[in-house]
């Protein structure tokens, strides 16, 4: 590329362009997962849509590989490429809360943080994740589960409209009235039709919450996952939790509860009083909190820097060989910073709707179960992967097959038979879609749905 090439393209940005050596080049190419270094040639930081717009010619003009870079937070890297132009979209955070209509509008960089902030300001919640520093472009486009999830449903489930830049360097909108079909595959089909600059999102009124975690010595974990399996089943949608074998701050094996009661706090009681009165808690901390406290909570769990390897899918039965199994891995865990996670989501509106009517189309999952690989020192990498990779595939036969698109493994990111159970029963009319709308397979630093 010649020097006058780039300073055409810097010229135009309302942003700046990054090159290696540039003062910010370091930090934009940074992301969560610190076994991610890679280093684009150069990284595009835009600010406006136009900056994104430019930034898609140039690299079509140069035939540069391209990623797309929202909150950073995907496990297996995607946001970054080696070589190419990365698409920086972390300065594209503005949010504007509609209180009339009850509607969020948030950059396709923002953080789930931000979003929360400006909502929680005017008694709203957007329905989203649980760790405040992900990004909602990512987790928006591949599902979006979290404490709202089974009375609200999923961030997808609340998206309105959406403008993209495609491919080729057109604006769209994409909503219920416009490019249906591309609305269809925003709505799960992850970063494969274009780059969201803006999304639009229904907001529900929200402001606290009762929330906590409730942890039991790890001694009783079978009981605990047994507990959590019938406790849930009969639990109101207000109530969304988790179960977690895990190592508290302290080095002691636990396994812990954790709960968000969105109802009404008087009627609350009655729904929290089995899961506070069962068995023999070490803790409970459920306690009425502001929601955005709740979206915090777990930030210092999953900071920047850490390397992670992660492998997860649906499960539709927690049998009780099932739940032998999860604690006997757990119990063989290698970093006191990994988990096994199960996390329950159905029953509320998003499991009404059918699998077929968005582009994610895991409408009956019950249960996801995630294998969470987290430590510190590189030279402990091979130990930590072989237990994520155990856990898994002793765990595999319990799995209904199907994968949920913004928690896939690298591993299982590069395996077509993956990715089809990633996309299940949608998988073909997403190849449709993308041989209309990136026929070049132009973006595909993502959950790859191939248009060839
Ligand atoms: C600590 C942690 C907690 C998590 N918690 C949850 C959770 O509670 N619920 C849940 O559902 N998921 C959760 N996830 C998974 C998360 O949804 C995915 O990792 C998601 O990809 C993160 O989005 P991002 O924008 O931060 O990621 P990035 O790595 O920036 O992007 C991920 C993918 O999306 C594409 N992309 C990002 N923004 C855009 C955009 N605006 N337009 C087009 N493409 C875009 C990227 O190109 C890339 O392919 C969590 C992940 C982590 C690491």
């Amino acid at each position: 590329m010649d020097q006058r090439n780039l300073s055409d393209l810097a010229g135009q940005l309302d942003g700046s362009l990054q090159r290696p050596g540039d003062p910010e080049y370091d930090a934009a190419r940074t992301i969560w997962n610190a076994m991610i270094d890679r280093h684009p040639a150069l990284i595009a930081r835009c600010r406006s849509t136009n900056d994104v717009v430019c930034a898609v010619h140039f690299a079509r003009e140069h035939n540069l590989l391209v990623s797309v870079r929202g909150g950073g937070h995907n496990v297996a890297g995607n946001a970054v490429c080696d070589d190419g132009l990365m698409i920086d979209l972390t300065l594209m955070n503005e949010v504007s809360v509609d209180t009339m209509a009850s509607s969020v509008t948030a950059g396709g960089g923002c953080t789930l943080g931000a979003i929360d902030t400006a909502s929680h300001a005017h008694g709203l919640a957007v329905p989203a994740g649980i760790v405040s520093e992900t990004g909602v472009g990512g987790l928006a486009l591949g599902g979006g589960v979290g404490w709202l999830v089974r009375k609200y449903g999923m961030t997808c489930d609340n998206l309105i409209a959406a403008e993209v830049v495609t491919a080729d360097g057109r604006v769209v909108t994409a909503s219920a009235t416009e490019n249906q079909d591309l609305f269809w595959g925003l709505r799960g089909g992850g970063g494969n039709f274009g780059i969201v600059t803006s999304f639009q999102f229904q907001a529900h009124p929200v402001t606290e919450v009762i929330g906590g975690m409730i942890i039991h010595p790890r001694e009783a974990a079978r009981d605990v996952y047994r507990f959590y399996r019938d406790f849930t089943k009969q639990a109101p949608l207000e109530l969304t939790a988790y179960c977690a074998c895990l190592t508290t701050p302290d080095g002691t094996p636990a396994t812990a509860i954790i709960a968000c009661y969105c109802g009404d706090p008087a009627n609350a009681e009655s729904t929290l009083k089995p899961l506070r009165e069962f068995g023999s808690p070490i803790a409970d901390t459920l306690a009425l909190i502001p929601r955005i406290e709740m979206q915090t909570m777990f930030d210092a769990g999953f900071p920047y820097g850490n390397r992670n390897y992660w492998k997860s899918s649906f499960v539709d039965e927690l049998t009780d060989d099932a739940i032998d199994l999860v604690v006997e891995h757990a119990n063989r865990i290698t970093s006191p910073l990994s988990a096994l996670m199960i996390e329950y989501y159905y029953g509320g509106p998003s499991s009404k709707i059918g699998e077929t009517d968005t582009a994610f189309a895991h409408r009956d999952a019950q249960y996801d179960l995630g294998v969470i690989g987290q430590w510190q020192d590189p030279a402990e990498d091979a130990e930590h992967i072989e237990w994520v990779r155990s856990a898994y595939s002793a765990l595999e036969p319990y799995s209904n097959g199907r994968i949920y698109a913004n928690l896939i493994g690298v591993d299982q990111m590069t395996d077509e038979t993956q990715l089809r159970a990633t996309f299940g029963i949608n998988y073909d009319r997403l190849v449709t879609l993308k041989q209309k709308y990136d026929p070049t397979n132009f973006f595909r630093m993502n959950q790859n749905i191939k248009p060839f």
